[in-house]
């Protein structure tokens, strides 16, 4: 390969706002096959809001109120969702003590000598806490709408679900159709439930998808593709993406996301924008084209 073409490749990708670390990644994404999404923060735009109060035990206030009180110690964007939420009904969120977040599945702390989990499914049923009939019901039906149903128990009792939707980026759509009708195997993955996940993926457009992955095992799934021959770029945002976008033969980072995707990023998108992916990937096939 000559340097030069790589060099103008490099440069013209500046242009569009797609920074390549190195010559390499541009030449090894002319030979991609697969290419695995992120789900939050990557196809959707990760500013998820509270759509649904459903109480069980307590009034309304009162489950925003303790829930607040366990989230508002979390990073999460389902917990910022949740806080801004309590903040928005005016309620008077209580001291929490002895917070605890078990990553990708939900978060715990006492809150008025009461320990609160609030999580998944899983992660609730780990914790003793049974979900009625009539709960479980409604959980799936708002999964089925694309929504993520965080549960919040007191002790061993349910006391409500929140359900939070996040939107897609305007361009995703349109992304994963051109990746696509250029050859490309898409697959999505998250930390998600499979009803949620597989209801975004729908909207989407994307067939494949890997749901309730914990964050150690992004990594996995994309050396998984690669052991059946798939040459694999990782696009994601998160601190969770960060084993996964090392381990991709291309790992295309956002660059509004956290500072350790960026870090592990061969390629990195200025602009919050998938169709930077699509523009990558046609530039690299036209240098390579050109070297040849
Ligand atoms: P993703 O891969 O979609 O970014 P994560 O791996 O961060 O998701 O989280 C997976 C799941 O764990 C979430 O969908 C949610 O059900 C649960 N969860 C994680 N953190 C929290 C939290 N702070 N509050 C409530 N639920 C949480
Ligand atoms: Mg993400």
């Amino acid at each position: 390969a000559t340097p030069t073409a790589v060099t103008v490749g490099i440069g013209r990708g500046a242009e569009l706002g797609v920074l390549i670390r190195n010559g390499e990644a541009l030449e090894v994404s002319e030979k991609l096959t697969a290419i695995v999404f992120d789900k939050t923060g990557t196809l959707t735009r990760g500013k998820p809001d509270v759509t649904d109060v459903v109480t069980l035990a307590v009034p309304e206030e009162r489950l925003l109120a303790v829930a607040a009180a366990v989230e508002h110690n979390s990073q999460h964007p389902l917990a910022e969702a949740v806080v801004r939420r309590a903040e928005s009904a005016g309620v008077t969120v209580p001291a929490s003590e002895r917070f605890t977040t078990f990553g990708g599945r939900g978060v715990s702390a006492v809150v008025e000598g009461t320990e609160v989990f609030i999580g998944n499914r899983p992660f609730l049923e780990e914790h003793g806490v049974t979900i009625p009939e009539g709960a479980e019901r409604r959980i799936a039906a708002l999964q089925d709408e694309g929504k993520t149903a965080v549960l919040v128990a007191a002790g061993s009792d349910l006391a409500g679900i929140l359900a939070i939707a996040d939107t897609l980026k305007p361009t995703t759509k349109r992304a994963v159709a051109e990746l696509k009708r250029m050859g490309l195997a898409v697959t999505m993955i998250t930390g998600d439930n499979e009803r949620t996940a597989n209801a975004i993926a729908r909207e989407v457009g994307i067939e494949d998808v890997r749901a309730g992955v914990l964050p150690q095992e992004k990594a996995e799934e994309v050396r998984a593709l690669q052991g059946r021959g798939e040459v694999v770029a990782f696009v994601g945002d998160g601190i969770n993406d960060a084993p996964a976008l090392a381990q991709a033969d291309v790992g295309i980072a956002i660059g509004s996301g956290t500072d350790v995707a960026i870090e592990s990023g061969d390629v990195v998108l200025i602009r919050d924008d998938l169709i930077d992916v699509v523009a990558a990937v046609e530039l690299s096939r036209k240098v390579m084209s050109r070297i040849k």
